[in-house]
């Protein structure tokens, strides 16, 4: 029987690395084993560029487009769980729009879940552009959760992650709060879990879309959600 693989993008502002993605990509993914198919489910996160019509593109040619469109930017954490509520496939991987998630990975991805693992973490050994705030900022903010949290987060465990259909299915019913960290839940959730290790690539084009400030919010408001020491 074929199985499903959903490739959840998530998109915000991309357009000088959406044909790059796409291509590499769907290169990748065509040397799948043979009972193996793929879909792009592609998240516009409201991108002002020309993100959207660029991928209007690729689904009028190719039928394994699929896109999700955000009537604005709600951030990259809700366009992957609009991902992976319309992801319909037996195994589910979420990345970034920029190649930093290596497409080379995704066969080594799809060998884990003929194994029968359900949650694949991809782990980054190095993060060569991230610069030195952004990893000693990571580094640190891993270390607090880790010490106020029951749940024990795999540091460097990026929200490149690849779940199964059961998997996805306990993510889409009982992780449905406001402020999430979904690379969080993916790890707390049970279920035969592996990791594999990647090097994270340098972004393809364009720019960061978090800034120092951003993600300062975003680790307040995770820690919040997985302690309550803090009250
Ligand atoms: N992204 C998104 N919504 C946002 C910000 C980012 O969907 O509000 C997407 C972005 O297009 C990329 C991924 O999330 O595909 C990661 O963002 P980025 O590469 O800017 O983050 P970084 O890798 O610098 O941490
Ligand atoms: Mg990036």
């Amino acid at each position: 029987m074929t199985k499903l693989l959903s490739v959840v993008v998530s998109v915000y502002n991309e357009e000088l690395a959406l044909r790059e993605f796409y291509a590499e990509t769907g290169k990748i993914l065509k040397t799948l084993p043979a009972d193996w198919d793929y879909e792009f489910l592609f998240v516009n996160d409201g991108s002002r560029d020309q993100s959207l019509s660029i991928l209007r593109e690729f689904a009028a040619s190719d039928e394994k487009v699929k896109i999700v469109n955000f009537s604005r930017n709600f951030g990259h954490e809700a366009a992957m769980i609009a991902g992976l509520d319309y992801a319909g496939g037996d195994g589910i991987v979420c990345m970034d729009a920029d190649l930093q998630h290596p497409p080379e990975c995704l066969p080594e991805i799809v060998e884990k879940f003929d194994e029968g693992y359900e949650v694949i973490s991809m782990v980054r050994t190095k993060n060569k552009t991230a610069g030195f705030v952004k990893n000693f900022t990571s580094a640190a903010f891993y270390k607090l959760i880790n010490d106020l949290s029951d749940v024990k987060f795999e540091a460097n465990a990026s929200d490149f992650f690849a779940v199964s259909k059961n998997a996805a299915e306990v993510l889409r019913n009982n992780y449905r709060e406001k402020v999430r960290f979904l690379r969080g839940y993916v790890q707390s959730i049970g279920f035969e879990k592996t990791t594999i290790e990647y090097e994270a690539r340098p972004r393809f084009a364009g720019e960061s879309k978090y800034s120092i400030k951003s993600l300062f919010k975003f680790s307040i408001n995770t820690i919040l959600c997985f302690s309550d020491l803090p009250l």
